[in-house]
């Protein structure tokens, strides 16, 4: 374990020994680091809010499944062989974040697995030169655009074409101030209603294929989603069905949303799961649930994407789960996210937004990093470092230097 720099780390004096390691300091903040709402005017406020936002509303969903008896540690009644019992979860945990004085910076460049740079197609950054730009000063070192639709994977692929390229260190995608951008391409399940007007499988075959060698890395962003429904159930499973079919077709890795449909999302993926490159190719993105979800995930084999939806409020569910699992079986399966425009980290951020869904950009990657290494109570390089590997293995398709 490398030792942390403490000048990123102004924490509390009782924490003061923060070069001893963070995996050695007790973190018991089960109530000691708690915030309560008294500390927080505008939580109620936020929570009202959280209806209708697009990221941050599967706590409920959460915390329900979590609540429910059963047996089957899948909760869907699936024969899975593979999928253990494991001991008890962790009680519910709610994290107080170290203080930080300035944005932490790491030896290893991040990698952001998911940035909505173009959003659903109306224009959410007017300069994503400067974001870029805002990202590499950062220490991110690769920025992955997401595909919400058909449409804006095809501006994606476009936006590439036109970058020159990279030097040595960015083969497969497109360099700008030596933060190399890539691109997947998919639609959302709020969008699947749009899938079949925009061309279906056959046009996002075509984007994909369009693609200069390495610039599309993935098939998504494709899921379910019933949290909201904005498209209609039987619309999504059928659009989801497609992807996974692409992803196998062009054997690509899939960046997979979830929201209140986990039991469907099951049945849909795990056929797939051994028809993918690797199962680590299916990568659950901006991971909210609980234990039992983590579980399944785990034992189907997949990859784990994390953003900043952990440092955006008092996310219990989520953080028992994660220390439930544990570092040293998270550790090849993790990635970290921005998520971008949304799901701002606010929480480890040094200076508080006033409000949660203030515009996230790829440069708050590190506090991602940072939120997770607290958590999970390990040096924040090291966090880092796997992340980052396991990026460029699942996502970049870069094999690492010993052949690991
Ligand atoms: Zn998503």
């Amino acid at each position: 374990m490398s030792p942390i720099n403490a000048r990123f780390w102004r924490v509390l004096p009782l924490m003061s020994p923060i070069n001893a390691g963070l995996s050695r300091l007790s973190l018991s903040t089960e109530t000691a680091g708690e915030l309560q709402p008294a500390d927080d005017p505008g939580l109620k406020k936020r929570k009202k809010r959280d209806k209708s936002h697009k990221s941050g509303k599967s706590v409920s969903v959460c915390s329900g499944s979590s609540k429910r008896k059963s047996t089957d540690p899948t909760g869907h009644g699936r024969a899975v062989e593979n999928i253990k019992l494991q001991s008890r979860p962790i009680a519910s945990s709610r994290v107080k974040f170290p203080l930080l004085t300035e944005k932490p910076r790491y030896t290893t460049k991040l990698i952001d697995i998911g940035a909505n740079l173009l959003g659903y197609g109306t224009p959410v950054f007017p300069d994503i030169d400067s974001v870029v730009r805002q990202a590499a000063e950062s220490g991110v070192g690769d920025i992955v655009i997401i595909g919400a639709t058909i449409p804006v994977s095809k501006q994606a692929q476009t936006l590439l074409s036109s970058q020159p390229d990279s030097g040595p260190e960015e083969l497969t995608g497109a360099a700008t101030a030596r933060c190399s951008l890539h691109f997947m391409a998919g639609c959302h399940p709020h969008k699947a209603s749009d899938f079949a007007r925009d061309g279906g499988r056959p046009a996002l075959r075509d984007v994909i294929m369009a693609a200069n060698q390495g610039q599309c890395i993935a098939v998504g962003e494709c899921g379910l989603d019933y949290k909201y429904l904005s498209s209609p159930e039987d619309v999504q499973k059928a659009v989801f069905r497609e992807h996974l079919e692409l992803a196998v077709e062009l054997q690509k890795p899939l960046f997979l949303h979830e929201r209140g449909a986990h039991n469907d999302f099951i049945d849909l993926l795990s056929p797939y799961i051994p028809r993918l490159p690797t199962a680590e190719s299916a990568c659950i993105h901006c991971f909210t649930g609980n234990w039992e979800q983590l579980q399944t995930y785990l034992d189907l084999g997949c990859s784990i994407g994390i953003t900043g939806w952990i440092a955006g409020s008092h996310k219990s569910a989520v953080v028992a789960a994660l220390r439930t699992a544990g570092w040293e079986r998270l550790r090849d399966r993790l990635m970290i996210e921005s998520d971008a425009p949304s799901l701002l980290p606010k929480y480890i951020m040094p200076t508080k937004p006033e409000s949660q869904y203030e515009k996230n950009v790829p440069a708050n990657l590190p506090y991602v990093c940072c939120a997770l290494a607290w958590i999970l109570k390990v040096d924040p390089e090291e966090v880092a470092k796997a992340t980052t590997e396991n990026a460029r293995r699942i996502f970049l398709n870069v094999i690492p230097e010993n052949g690991l």
